[in-house]
């Protein structure tokens, strides 16, 4: 038997990966990892690097937003989506960049929970920054989560926003990014995010779910669950 990622035959210690089987042995066990597909990543192999130790594998790229045109597809499919299901429509969209994930990560230490779960921004300048190195569909889903940010500024008001509790502002963007990944069946990213254990983010987005299937959509539109 030999080791999956450098072929070699397996002496003393080896390791199988639960998810497809694959044997690893005990040097690959400590190769990095592809920050998408999570596989070790051979010795050599050409990557694009997207922080110290962070890769992305040749297999992964094109899946990949690397670069500020990849966000146009994503922005466009979100912005369609929001309109067909919601009528909504976001008039004030400044900009939208890609920011690098060292960048990313140090703007999200003011920002409450933890930064490394921070994969997008929007201010009230209506500017939106997407991290850098995430896949097509969870930029999907990352950009309607930060335009229904700028939709709650901008439709709710900025005094109504900033007093409402987290998990009814968060979980109403969790729930419009649950729904647009429905929209264009990506089913297993919009479970993902329903199923999210976190009390803010994932009990927010299963409110919205409830209030929306109990046919109170004016009032989640207009900024609460109307119970
Ligand atoms: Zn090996
Ligand atoms: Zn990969
Ligand atoms: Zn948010």
């Amino acid at each position: 038997m030999e080791c999956s990622i450098c072929q070699k035959i397996l002496i003393g210690k080896f390791y199988q990966n639960t998810e497809d089987h694959s044997i690893l042995c005990g040097r690959c066990i400590y190769l990095p990892v592809c920050n998408v597909c999570m596989k070790p990543i051979p010795f050599n192999a050409k990557t694009i690097e997207i922080a110290l130790n962070k890769h992305i594998c040749q297999a992964c790229v094109s899946k990949t937003v690397l670069n500020q045109e990849d966000l146009r597809e994503p922005l466009e499919k979100s912005i369609r989506a929001i309109f067909e299901l919601y009528k909504i429509k976001i008039t004030k969209l400044k900009i939208i960049k890609l920011m690098s994930y060292p960048k990313m990560l140090r703007a999200g230490r003011s920002i409450s929970g933890s930064p490394f779960r921070i994969a997008g921004i929007a201010n009230n300048e209506n500017e939106i920054m997407i991290r850098e190195g995430e896949t097509k569909v969870s930029v999907l889903a990352t950009v309607t989560h930060e335009l229904a940010h700028l939709y709650q500024m901008q439709t709710w008001g900025l005094t109504k926003f900033k007093s409402m509790q987290p998990y009814l502002v968060e979980g109403f963007c969790e729930w419009l990014s649950i729904r647009v990944l429905e929209f264009y069946d990506e089913m297993t990213e919009a479970k993902k995010i329903a199923d999210n254990p976190d009390n803010v983010y994932g009990l927010g987005a299963r409110s919205y779910l409830q209030a929306e299937k109990e046919g109170r959509l004016e009032n989640i539109l207009s900024g609460g669950l109307g119970n």
